[in-house]
């Protein structure tokens, strides 16, 4: 409802989902460079709840993932975290989380950041129209995945200007998996995740095979 005064562009949201379990550097560089590129005034962190995509394995508690992900972002002025899709009992799709956000930031311009891998899951088949009215997205290389090389490639030229643009950002060959896998098997995650990250994964010992030894120092 809110009108920007006269002459002054309206406020520009950033909108970074995943699962972030654990959130890595690879999460940071995109959020920063789309951020970057695109003038956002702000990146907001939302963190699934148990994600359907995910059922195969077992998500950590979302209270974890939520702190690992305040504790990755606290240091940067421009990005927060949103409890939007933790606390909602059934599964999420996108478009709740737009739906949700566009809510309580009324006026601002929606930017939703996805990695490649992630873009044709979550524009792939929902309704396109509805996504893109809630805000433009911006889809991210990402190593191992090709930009656009997908089914959505053969939409790319139809799709109104704008609606999704893809960005080239430095490769970071990082992933939750790879860093779950090394924390399992006792191998560091220094420099894949921010130290204070690393940190709260020893301190809660997540990702350990249930009976192991703690060990000092990941
Ligand atoms: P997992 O291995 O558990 O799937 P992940 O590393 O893919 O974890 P997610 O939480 O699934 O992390 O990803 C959240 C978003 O960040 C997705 O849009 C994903 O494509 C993007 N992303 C994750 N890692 C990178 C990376 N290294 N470079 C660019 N984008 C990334
Ligand atoms: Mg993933």
């Amino acid at each position: 409802p809110t009108t920007p005064p006269e002459g002054r562009r309206p406020r520009r949201l950033g909108v970074m989902g995943g699962t972030f379990d654990p959130i890595h550097h690879g999460h940071l560089v995109a959020a920063s460079e789309v951020a970057d590129r695109f003038q956002l005034d702000e990146v907001v962190f939302v963190p699934t709840g148990q994600p359907w995509q995910k059922q195969d394995r077992t998500v950590s508690p979302a209270e974890d993932r939520y702190l690992m992900t305040v504790v990755a972002t606290a240091s940067n002025p421009r990005f927060s975290v949103s409890r939007v899709d933790l606390d909602r009992a059934k599964p999420t799709y996108t478009v709740d989380t737009l739906r949700d956000l566009a809510n309580q930031h009324p006026g601002d311009q929606l930017f939703f950041i996805t990695g490649a891998d992630a873009l044709s899951s979550i524009i792939g088949w929902q309704n396109w129209q509805e996504l893109f009215e809630l805000a433009r997205f911006v889809g991210v290389s990402r190593p191992g995945y090709e930009l656009g090389a997908d089914h959505l490639a053969e939409y790319l030229d139809r799709l109104p200007k704008d609606v999704l643009t893809l960005v080239k950002i430095p490769a970071l060959a990082i992933s939750s998996t790879e860093c779950r896998r090394r924390a399992a098997e006792n191998r560091p995650v220094w420099y894949l995740v921010p130290d204070g990250v690393v940190q709260y994964i020893s301190k809660r010992d997540l990702y350990r095979p249930a009976g192991e030894e703690r060990h000092d120092g990941i």
